[in-house]
């Protein structure tokens, strides 16, 4: 494996690049495959032809639908943030929720609110990242 940032090998057991500090995956001027130099813009390597690993930040991994129906459906106990890795929010959401059961559902009903909007907000793209900042697959 090579760098993608300064085109140094690396092992594959590198999380981050020992010769630049960069994090695995991040540039986008070396081939990892090869080492060779690549256009930042390509997909493929020119030189070996294989895909280029594209920056964490920037694999969908999630998806759009499924976070979305997640927030509208299960909102209530924040599982569409669990889902989206957001769990600070997603376990204020869960202690609404499950206080509903002392509250008669008063605190339920806010976080279900709260879920389906966040919900709708996700299917309309408003909220189009997960906790890390990689967008929705749809
Ligand atoms: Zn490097
Ligand atoms: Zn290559």
């Amino acid at each position: 494996m090579y760098c993608r940032y300064c085109g140094k090998e690396i092992t594959p057991q590198a999380v981050i690049c020992v010769s630049c500090g960069a994090g695995l995956n991040t540039g986008r001027s070396f081939c990892q495959n090869c080492g060779g130099e690549s256009n930042s813009n390509a997909e493929i390597c020119v030189k070996c032809g294989v895909r280029l690993a594209r920056p964490i930040t920037e694999q969908a991994e999630k998806s759009k639908i499924a976070a979305g129906l997640l927030g509208i459906f299960l909102g209530f106990l924040g599982i569409h943030r669990f889902y989206l890795g957001y769990n600070n929010i997603a376990v204020a959401q869960l202690i609404l929720g499950l206080l509903g059961i002392v509250t008669c559902g008063i605190t339920s009903m806010v976080s279900g609110i709260w879920g389906l909007v966040e919900g709708i907000m996700i299917l309309t793209g408003s909220i189009d990242r997960d906790a890390m900042g990689r967008p929705l697959r749809d």
